[in-house]
């Protein structure tokens, strides 16, 4: 049975209202990533960082999955074989669409993780430097986001299912930001028809066998209509 393997990028938020990386006048252009997604950030200003991410994760609360999300949980939910869903991004879209297990490399906003015992528990919708960690008591919450730097989560499983992949598809990202970046090329070279779905031809796009251009709320619903033999 054809495995899928799907990665997906900010690209594929765009069109439910949350801002990629480059979008001018996004939350992203009013900060200098090392401002607000680094640890050192962190470290410096950490007020800054949490009204940041306090601003994304109310966005992200008022928005809603697009055709592409919902497409997505669709071939989940209808493909014979597997189908597994790595999202670089932190915005919940994917399961408000209905798709199960996402591995989030990235980590999420929904998500709060103490820098000093390691414990996770659901963000509150306003994060604070103040806050204390519900069991080891420490001023250390932070956003459970892996920031520029850090070693994003479960990349140990991730590597396995692109070595296993039959198919592997990037969805609406630049190509700009590592490992991720590296995914077609390591599916590719074990053996998976790599292709691209994006607005504009990304940056390793010749690590994949076929591209296709277009907004992902078109392209990805078509892609998977054609997949499930529609
Ligand atoms: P990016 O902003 O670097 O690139 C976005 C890509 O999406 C571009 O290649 C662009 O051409 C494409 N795109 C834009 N609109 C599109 C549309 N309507 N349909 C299809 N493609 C479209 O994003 P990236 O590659 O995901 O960058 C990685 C970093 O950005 C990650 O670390 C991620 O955590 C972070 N990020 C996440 C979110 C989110 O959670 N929604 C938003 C912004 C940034």
């Amino acid at each position: 049975m054809e495995k899928i393997v799907i990665l997906t990028g900010a690209g594929i938020s765009a069109e439910s209202g949350i801002s990629t990386f480059r979008d001018e006048g996004g939350l992203w252009a009013q900060h200098a990533i090392e401002d607000v997604a680094t640890p050192e950030a962190f470290r410096r200003d950490p007020d800054l960082v949490h009204r940041f991410y306090n601003a994304r994760r109310a966005q992200a609360a008022e928005v809603a999955p697009n055709a592409a999300h919902l497409a997505l949980a669709r071939l989940q939910e209808r493909h014979r074989g597997e189908v597994v869903l790595v999202t670089q991004n932190v915005d919940a879209l994917h399961e408000a669409a209905g798709s199960r297990a996402v591995l989030h490399m990235h980590g999420a906003l929904a998500g709060a993780l103490c820098a000093r015992c390691e414990a996770r528990w659901p963000a509150p919708m306003v994060m604070a430097t103040r806050d204390a960690c519900p069991i080891c008591g420490a001023a250390a919450t932070r956003p459970d986001i892996v920031w520029f730097g850090e070693m994003p989560y479960g990349m140990e499983a991730i590597w396995q299912h692109l070595e296993e992949a039959d198919v592997f598809a990037a969805i609406g990202t630049s190509g700009n930001v590592y490992p991720a970046a590296a995914f077609a090329q390591h599916a590719g070279r074990a053996g998976a028809q790599t292709i691209e779905l994006n607005l504009e031809a990304s940056q390793n796009t010749r690590d994949f066998a076929e591209t296709r251009l277009g907004r992902a709320s078109v392209i990805v619903p078509e892609w998977v209509d054609a997949v499930l033999g529609n």
